[in-house]
């Protein structure tokens, strides 16, 4: 949120400064291969609902057979959550810009504790663009192919906050005048992302709060210290340090 105005230098950010990070004018206009991408994405959700809907509605088992699509789309929406915060906590910790395939988004999350308003500066093509990609290559094979409903509507709502996370990862960054009445409301009723929320992981090191769709699971996996248990793991077997651990250490 706007709130957060650059308050530290992560140490692991330091690695490299593109322009492109800085350069709001580009932030506003999407490039064609972000458009194509989120477009695609889009599209392939609105498949995926269209399909779910067709499918159960030639099912002959009239109400009940909407109850099981409808608790498998929150389960996934639940889940997805968890989703994020794993995602977000490994990229938040390991790897560079420099890592195959993850490298350019290791660099744009630790920019974002650098830079937290930034995120709410971009077209929103640009910010999902990404998720949108994986969620294409994901699910357009299970549009083709899956006949399941419960399926393609878990797999739809799990993967679709993949793809929608940082649309509310941004409006938590948003200043409350400048988001819809809507939006506000979502984020109150605590049904996604509150601004308070995602607040408490912008504090150095940085080892908390990761979860970025709704931000339910974050209780629990903080107080449980699950993250510190996987560091842990991962730090006895292969040696690794997590780059929360060298932000406490600097701390
Ligand atoms: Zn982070
Ligand atoms: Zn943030």
């Amino acid at each position: 949120m706007a709130e957060f105005e650059p308050q530290l230098n992560n140490s692991a950010s330091k690695t490299t400064s593109p322009k492109h990070f800085y350069d709001e004018d580009s932030w506003k206009t999407p490039t064609g291969f972000e458009l194509a991408w989120f477009s695609t994405g889009c599209i392939t959700l609105l498949i995926s609902l269209a399909k779910s809907l067709i499918i159960i509605s030639r099912q002959s088992t009239g109400f009940r057979g909407w109850i099981e699509p409808v608790v498998a789309a929150i389960l996934g929406y639940v889940l997805g959550d968890l989703g994020t915060g794993i995602y977000h906590w490994a990229i938040d910790n390991y790897g560079t810009a420099k890592t195959p395939v993850f490298g350019s988004q290791i660099e744009g999350f630790l920019r974002h504790h650098d830079h937290p308003s930034a995120i709410t500066k971009r077209h929103v093509a640009t910010n999902l663009y990404v998720g949108a990609a994986g969620f294409t290559i994901a699910v357009l094979p299970m549009n083709i192919f899956c006949t399941n409903p419960n399926l393609l509507a878990f797999a739809s709502a799990f993967l679709g906050c993949g793809m929608f996370c940082q649309q509310l990862h941004a409006w938590s960054h948003t200043p409350k005048g400048k988001l819809p009445p809507l939006v506000v409301a979502l984020q109150d009723s605590g049904l996604i992302l509150p601004r308070a929320e995602h607040a408490a992981h912008h504090h150095q090191p940085f080892d908390s709060h990761y979860c970025i769709v709704s931000g339910v699971w974050n209780r629990v996996l903080d107080k449980c210290k699950i993250f510190w248990a996987m560091e842990m793991i991962l730090f006895f077997i292969f040696g690794v340090r997590p780059r929360s651990w060298s932000d406490l250490d600097s701390k």
